[in-house]
């Protein structure tokens, strides 16, 4: 089989023009499409599309990176929004969410949800979040670590503790240093989903998807497409990735 071709969902950015006319562009951070061309895939970015047209994108490709961005709506899991809640578009959450939830319950394709995506891969499997960090504090302790890393993005600034007996602790054993770039996280875990990795005050940072249908099927809080450009690491969590795209492509 060639390389295997990697969707990458596509952010929406707003900007003000000198005329006031808001122009909408569909992006991503370059990190994603680098990483996944150093771990041997050719990736593609898919823009939001009409629901009619996502069983075609998905056809594209063998496998997902669902990628970070902004914040996710609370409407699309039936909460009303937290004050400190961020900038979001429920346009593309209900595009995602749709998308996610197709690749899960009817393809065996693969897929690495980051950040964002991986909140969305949660809520899609019935879960919901912590619209802000410090709401944990109410009910599940105190927060110690800085989520919101000011280091550079390459670098890991906080701990996790890796559970057994997945693709990530086979990887990167039990103690790992990530980068951190959240201020929302996961509240109530979604169906199918096991915890994997939590940081050293309880949030959790990393959720493998129990099906047997697909051999990678993880996801995590932090950005290793940013620690791909020096971490080892990083660009084999994408290797692995491409590994099973390719490995399932080819059973075809
Ligand atoms: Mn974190």
């Amino acid at each position: 089989m060639k390389k295997p071709i990697i969707g990458v969902l596509g952010s929406l950015n707003k900007e003000v023009m000198p005329s006031y006319e808001v122009l909408t562009r569909i992006c991503c951070s370059i990190d994603y499409f680098q990483a996944i061309e150093k771990a041997g895939g050719i990736p593609i970015m898919l823009p939001i599309t009409d629901k009619e047209n996502i069983e075609s994108q998905i056809s594209l490709c063998d496998g997902f990176v669902f990628p970070g961005g902004m914040d996710i709506n609370p409407l699309i899991y039936e909460e009303e929004p937290h004050p400190k809640l961020g900038i979001n578009s429920l346009e593309l959450d209900k595009y995602q969410y749709e998308f996610i939830k197709r690749v899960i319950f009817h393809t065996k394709k693969s897929f690495f949800a980051i950040c964002r995506g991986y909140q969305m891969l949660n809520i899609v499997l019935g879960g919901n979040l912590y619209q802000d960090i410090s709401e944990i504090e109410k009910e599940d302790g105190k927060i110690i670590n800085q989520h919101i890393q000011l280091g550079h993005s390459s670098q890991g600034s906080h701990s996790i503790i890796v559970e057994k007996g997945n693709p990530l602790y086979d990887l990167v054993g039990e103690k790992y240093t990530v980068n951190s770039y959240h201020h929302q996280s996961i509240k109530k875990l979604g169906k199918d989903l096991k915890i994997i990795a939590k940081s050293k005050d309880n949030v959790i940072e990393a959720i493998e998807y129990i099906d047997d249908k697909r051999s990678f099927a993880i996801g995590v809080q932090w950005h290793p497409e940013h620690m791909a450009h020096q971490d080892d690491k990083a660009v084999t969590l994408f290797k692995k990735l491409i590994e099973a795209a390719k490995q399932e492509g080819e059973k075809k």
